[in-house]
């Protein structure tokens, strides 16, 4: 095996006119870091014709002149920066006077980084890891990093006339340079994909951007899972004429025990006596009844005597004739939900003691006014779990960057990573 054809495998540079000798690998400082270097030259027979002038070559019209040298960044090797000096051939057209160099397929013209590079930049910005670290790791500029990023971007493509059966809606905290605070994603309720992501999360925004699709693709949709931003059931009402909306069921539980949970405040900032067994287990007055523990007696911090959680919880209800009525009707709905019992829930929503607190008022109010919503949360099996997960995984990316200035980086990073752009069609 030769050498320049052992070199060429190792470094994957699939370019017959690359030539290696002997001599070819060093040890160089290249910008204060310690690199090897791989010399090489890159040269063939004259080109039949001439890429500027287009006059042909069998007159010897273009012959070889002389090289230009050039280093190029590969992909490092043994954790070594690495580097391709590479000789290329100069040719000259005797027809037009002018000089061009030989191409190759191991990197774009007038650039010096290798296409191997690009493509392992490309596929290290879809791990969980921040651009300063993949610049780093490939002897790059954080700027390069970038760019390759707005290029990736550009293959994100929407498909305006097609929009699946069963969306999720929901926002994120955005990013310093866009103008609203929120940012708004939408998925495939069914694969759990992401569709797109909008930097404004506004009704005016929304609207314009859902009736950019079709007409067709608009009514195929069938449902819409989301929370209670009011803005948005405008938009379903005027994008997506024969979708249903679904509430998701986590923010209806949200919004039953915050509701609970002030009503709890309330009475224990009147409460000096209890005050602190009011503080301390808040958590348990919030569980659903059947998953309280009525087996095991427990030591308490501020009860005298052995109790079962259920007995604990019994005994804070009973203190309040407005904590009890709230609590009551907090666990009759949920309740309801867990059975995914739609006529249960209306009928406590509907009739409620009139004893329960305003805030679990207000709460229920707002429930009974978006009732289509809560019935088909508790009919369809679709939640907003699957874009909760993706949340999830923007944050993590927004932490791993120490936040993004550019909205168009995040979102190309937020879609790298969760496989909705894949970086292979990005090098020819
Ligand atoms: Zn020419």
């Amino acid at each position: 095996m030769s050498i320049t054809h052992s070199i060429v495998s190792v470094l994957n540079l699939k370019d017959p006119h690359l030539h290696f000798s002997e001599d070819c690998v060093s040890s160089q400082s290249i910008r204060g870091v310690d690199s090897l270097v791989f010399s090489g030259s890159l040269s063939y027979d004259p080109p039949s014709s001439c890429p500027l002038c287009g006059s042909s070559n069998p007159g010897s019209a273009i012959i070889k002149h002389g090289t230009k040298s050039s280093l190029i960044t590969l992909p490092s090797v043994s954790r070594r920066p690495a580097y391709l000096r590479l000789k290329k051939q100069r040719f000259l057209c005797k027809h037009c006077g002018h000089t061009f160099t030989a191409s190759t397929s191991i990197v774009l013209p007038h650039c010096f980084i290798s296409n191997n590079t690009r493509l392992s930049i490309a596929l290290d910005a879809k791990m969980k890891t921040s651009e300063k670290d993949i610049a780093f790791r490939h002897s790059v500029s954080h700027a390069t990093v970038n760019s390759l990023l707005q290029q990736l971007y550009q293959d994100f493509k929407v498909q305006r006339n097609f929009l699946p059966p069963h969306l999720c809606f929901d926002e994120f905290r955005s990013v310093k340079g866009v103008d609203a605070s929120m940012s708004f994603l939408f998925l495939n309720a069914e694969s759990g994909q992401i569709l797109n992501i909008l930097p404004d999360r506004r009704m005016p925004a929304l609207i314009r951007y859902f009736m950019s699709y079709s007409r067709k693709a608009r009514e195929a949709v069938k449902t819409v899972c989301m929370d209670m931003y009011s803005p948005y059931f405008s938009v379903v009402h005027h994008c997506f004429p024969h979708a249903k909306i679904i509430l998701d069921r986590f923010h209806i539980v949200q919004l039953l025990s915050r509701a609970l949970n002030k009503t709890r405040v309330n009475f224990m900032n009147q409460s000096k006596p209890h005050y602190n067994k009011l503080k301390r287990y808040w958590k348990l007055l919030l569980k659903f009844e059947d998953d309280l523990n009525d087996q095991d007696f427990k030591k308490w911090v501020c009860f005298p005597s052995l109790m079962r959680e259920i007995d604990l919880v019994h005994f804070l209800v009973e203190l309040d004739p407005e904590l009890k009525a709230t609590y009551e009707l907090y666990q009759s709905l949920l309740t309801a939900l867990n059975r995914k019992d739609p006529d249960a829930f209306l009928q406590a929503c509907l009739n409620p003691d009139p004893l329960i607190s305003k805030p679990m008022n207000t709460a229920i109010q707002s429930l009974v006014e978006r009732k289509e919503a809560v019935i088909n949360a508790l009919t369809y099996s679709f939640s907003n779990g699957m874009i909760e997960g993706t949340n999830n995984l923007i944050k993590v990316i927004k932490r791993l960057a120490f936040g993004y200035r550019s909205f168009i980086q995040f979102k190309t990073r937020i879609l790298l990573i969760s496989n909705t752009l894949v970086p292979c069609h990005f090098l020819n």
